[in-house]
């Protein structure tokens, strides 16, 4: 088993079905194999350092309803919030004061933030702080929106495909949502130039290991900028309210397999992953991953943005969050920059 890492690590190629033999028999040695594998490849790209983004969760209205999201459409438990513009800027001013170099504005589908009010939020952060970036993570929009945020300042784009089975894509979301149009908008928003994620959930319901492994191979047919990929986690007011969360070390396999089959990738050690283990940040970045992003979000909305229960929310300023990190993450010899950190292809 360690031979065929070996291969992934040479960035040779190899067969779907070899890829699901791996995942479904890999044992304990292996795995530790895997993850120190996977940092070494990170290493060689990046170095031992981590990339923090300050994420603003500005809206949790939403016209979607996905099955397993928590602010979808039809919870009417959600408490709905939006931040005004003046609030997104302060979260920028907070979070640039605290070191952060790029802010990513995340939110439901709101109708209310339309293509223009959305153009001047991005231009507005980038006329204050023009040596940041801006990632937004706001769904699907036509090409000609992707483009007008783009030329407005915008430099990245997360969408994650959620799955690239259609049959397993059509469970998780309602019929008005295809699996078509998320592929389309995540290639539109390359064509026009965005570092671009993509990505998807460990143990959403219905997954089986043959569809991770065509999402691996999505992943490295399609080269995304940056992967977002975190365990599922139930959210009591959905129909997948019953379901277990995906787990640990699932989540920290495909974390280690994506950077070894697109070695340039940034990659977090998400929220969710923190949320089902307390130590879930360092062992993600201990399995490949070197992005972390911490809630710049005001305390009083952080709750609201509830996709699933028991996440983790940290009740501290950035500052002294960006501390907290810097020391945990110093203790498994990494440390934190303070940087835009593009994608290695940018610089
Ligand atoms: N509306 C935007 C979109 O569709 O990309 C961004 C917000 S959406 C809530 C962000 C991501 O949260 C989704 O891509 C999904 O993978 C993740 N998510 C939603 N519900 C989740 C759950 N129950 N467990 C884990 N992740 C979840």
């Amino acid at each position: 088993m360690k031979e065929f890492v070996d291969r992934l690590y040479r960035g040779e190629s190899f067969e779907s079905g070899e890829l699901v033999e791996f995942i479904t028999n890999i044992d304990e040695d292996t795995k530790n194999y895997l993850y120190n594998k996977a940092c070494k490849k990170r290493d060689e790209i990046y170095g031992r350092v981590v990339f923090f983004r300050g994420l603003i969760e500005f809206t949790n209205y939403c016209k979607n309803d996905c099955i397993y999201c928590g602010i979808r459409r039809s919870n009417k438990n959600a408490d709905r919030y939006r931040l005004d513009k003046k609030e997104i800027l302060e979260c920028c001013k907070y979070g640039y004061e605290a070191g952060f170099r790029t802010f990513v504005l995340q939110g439901g589908e709101d109708g209310c933030f339309t293509d223009e009010k959305m153009v001047d939020i991005v231009s507005s952060i980038k006329e204050n702080y023009p040596n940041c970036a801006i990632t937004l993570s706001i769904g699907e929009k036509s090409y000609e929106c992707y483009k007008k945020l783009y030329q407005a300042g915008a430099d990245r784009f997360l969408l994650r495909h959620e799955t690239i089975d259609e049959k397993h894509y059509n469970k998780l979301h309602p019929n008005t949502m295809t699996l078509k149009s998320r592929i389309k908008c995540l290639r539109n928003l390359k064509e026009i130039g965005f570092q671009v994620g993509a990505g998807f959930m460990v143990g959403s319901p219905y997954q089986e290991v043959e569809y991770m492994v065509r999402d691996i191979m999505f992943i490295k047919e399609f080269t995304p900028h940056m992967v977002g990929l975190g365990p599922f986690i139930p959210h009591k007011d959905t129909p997948f309210k019953s379901y277990k969360a995906g787990d640990v070390d699932m989540t920290l396999i495909m974390l280690s397999i994506v950077r070894l089959v697109n070695p340039k990738v940034l990659l977090p050690a998400t929220t969710a992953l923190n949320s089902i283990h307390e130590k879930g940040r360092e062992l993600g970045l201990l399995a490949g991953a070197n992005v972390i992003m911490p809630n710049l979000s005001p305390k009083r909305v952080r709750e609201k943005y509830t996709l699933y229960n028991n996440k983790n929310i940290s009740g501290l300023e950035a500052a002294e969050y960006r501390d907290a990190i810097a020391r945990d993450i110093s203790n498994i010899d990494m440390k934190l920059v303070i940087d835009r950190g593009d994608h290695v292809s940018m610089c």
